[in-house]
Parts: structure tokens; C-alpha cells; sequence
């Protein structure tokens, strides 16, 4: 069985963004980029699925500039084993990455195509659901547990007030949670042995997908700033301030 794991290059999330002045986007100018977490989640999971015998191949890919290189060399040497870059220097929405990724399926015919649920930069949810219609494969979306066996994949889903747990016919598309897993650091000579693994570059062009954007960005902002905080002298000035001034009692 082959995984496709579709992984992003994002601002890395330590880091505090600065929106630039012109409220057009964020400034990205020397700022540490990393793997979107979620993405290093669906990684650790395909590896996981690989010792345990169930997967034979990793293949991860990232659409993006020639940096994301270093997003899929993370990957390898985590264990993933062979990448796909398909390098574009323009932003491109989920919706064109869903049609990237739909033509990589095509080609290689994974079984499973285990996304992250959102990319913390543009947090748009988006792009494995739009993936699953535009295959018309079966999706199990936000997952925190997958198990693989008889050609189903058996997708355990947080949702308000317990778990679900779906039975997707493979094969299918599943997104990964925060707590489906804990995502392993690669060690140096994994790290030597990635260099050595194989990454094909492409063009969104070679695809024949049409990347121009859908939507229009008409302005990125600051969360407002938080106020100081002030010390009340009793319990009943406190409930007097939450009451009459905070409005929230
Ligand atoms: P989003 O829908 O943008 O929140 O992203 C959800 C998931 O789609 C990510 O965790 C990745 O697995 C995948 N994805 C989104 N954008 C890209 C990209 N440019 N390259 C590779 N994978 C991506």
C-alpha cells in the first residue's frame, strides 16, 4: 500500500507573526518556516502505518517555493521515502492544491491520502475535504486514531462530547488531529540518509492545473491589543466590575 502525505511549509509556529504594514499579508522576510505541525502529525502516522507493516511506500509532497524542499527532507528523514516538490513561488489556495494533488493521485495511485486537517498560516480547513470531492473518495476528517485492515480504514473523530468512528472504504482521504500521535525527531544518520532519498521537482504547469487565485485578500490585521490588567481591593468590587463594566455576569 502506497501513503501520499501532502505536507506544507508554514511559518513555524514559535514564531509571533508580524502582519506588514500595508495589511496585504504577513511578513515573511527572515522568519523561521517548518513543517505545519499537522502535516508532521500525518508524517509520524504513515511511518507508524509502515513499521507496523501495513504501508510498503511514503511519498510525501509539497507544492510551494524551492525552500519546501527542506519541508520534504524533514519528512524523509523522519522515514518518509520519496518526495514530489512541485515548486511555485506564487500563493496557492486550497483549492488549486486539491487539484494538485488530485493529478499526483492520479498518477501514483496511493491507497490513502493522509493530510493535515489545517495549515496554521492560513488555517482554511479546506483542502482535504476538497481533495475527497474532487476524487469522490470517502474522507474521515480531524482524525485521532487509524486503523487499517480488509481495505477499510477505520477513522476515530473528535467531535462535541465524545468520538466518532467511521468505516471509510479505501481507498480514501483522512486528515489528522492533534492527538492521533506524537511526532518522532529524526535522528542524525537518519538525517544523512535522507540526503540520498529521491525528490522529484515539477511545475503546477505539468500538471495542467490552473493555479490563479479565487479569492481576494482585502486586508490582514492585528488582533486588538489587550488591555493592562488592574487589581480590585475586594469579591464584591470583582463581581461589580464583571457585572457592570466586563458585561459578562
Ligand atoms: P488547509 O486546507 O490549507 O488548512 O491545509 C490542510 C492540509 O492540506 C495541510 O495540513 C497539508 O497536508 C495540505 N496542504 C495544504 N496546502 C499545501 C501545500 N501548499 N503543499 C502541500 N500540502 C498542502
Amino acid at each position: 500500500m502506497k501513503i501520499l502525505v501532502p505536507v506544507k511549509r508554514v511559518v513555524d509556529y514559535n514564531v509571533k507573526v508580524r502582519v506588514k504594514p500595508d495589511q496585504t499579508g504577513v511578513d515573511l522576510a527572515n522568519v523561521k518556516m517548518s513543517m505545519n505541525p499537522f502535516c508532521e502529525i500525518a508524517v509520524e502516522e504513515a511511518i507508524r502505518l509502515k513499521e507496523k507493516g501495513v504501508a510498503e511506500e511514503i511519498i510525501v509532497v509539497s507544492i510551494g517555493p524551492a525552500q519546501a524542499q527542506e519541508t520534504i527532507r524533514t519528512a524523509l528523514a523522519m522515514g518518509a521515502d520519496r518526495g514530489i516538490l512541485i515548486q511555485t513561488d506564487d500563493a496557492v489556495e486550497p483549492l488549486a492544491v486539491a487539484k494538485l494533488l488530485k493529478a499526483v493521485v492520479d498518477e501514483e495511485n496511493p491507497e490513502i491520502v493522509l493530510l493535515g486537517k489545517q495549515a496554521i498560516d492560513g488555517d482554511n480547513n479546506q483542502t482535504g475535504q476538497m481533495l475527497a470531492a474532487l476524487l469522490d473518495w470517502p474522507q474521515g476528517t480531524f482524525a485521532s486514531e487509524i486503523e487499517l485492515a480488509d481495505g477499510k480504514a477505520k477513522v476515530t473523530r473528535e467531535i462535541d462530547g465524545g468520538l466518532q468512528t467511521l468505516s471509510l472504504t479505501l481507498p480514501a482521504v483522512v486528515t489528522t488531529d492533534l492527538r492521533l500521535n506524537e511526532p518522532r525527531y529524526a535522528s542524525l544518520p537518519n538525517i544523512m540518509k535522507a540526503k540520498r532519498k529521491p525528490i522529484d521537482t515539477k511545475a503546477p504547469a505539468d500538471y495542467g492545473v490552473d493555479t490563479a487565485p479565487r479569492l481576494t485578500v482585502v486586508k490582514v490585521a492585528e488582533p486588538p491589543k489587550r488591555e493592562a490588567g488592574i487589581k480590585v481591593e475586594s469579591v464584591a468590587e470583582l463581581v461589580d466590575k464583571l457585572k457592570n463594566e466586563a458585561g459578562v455576569i
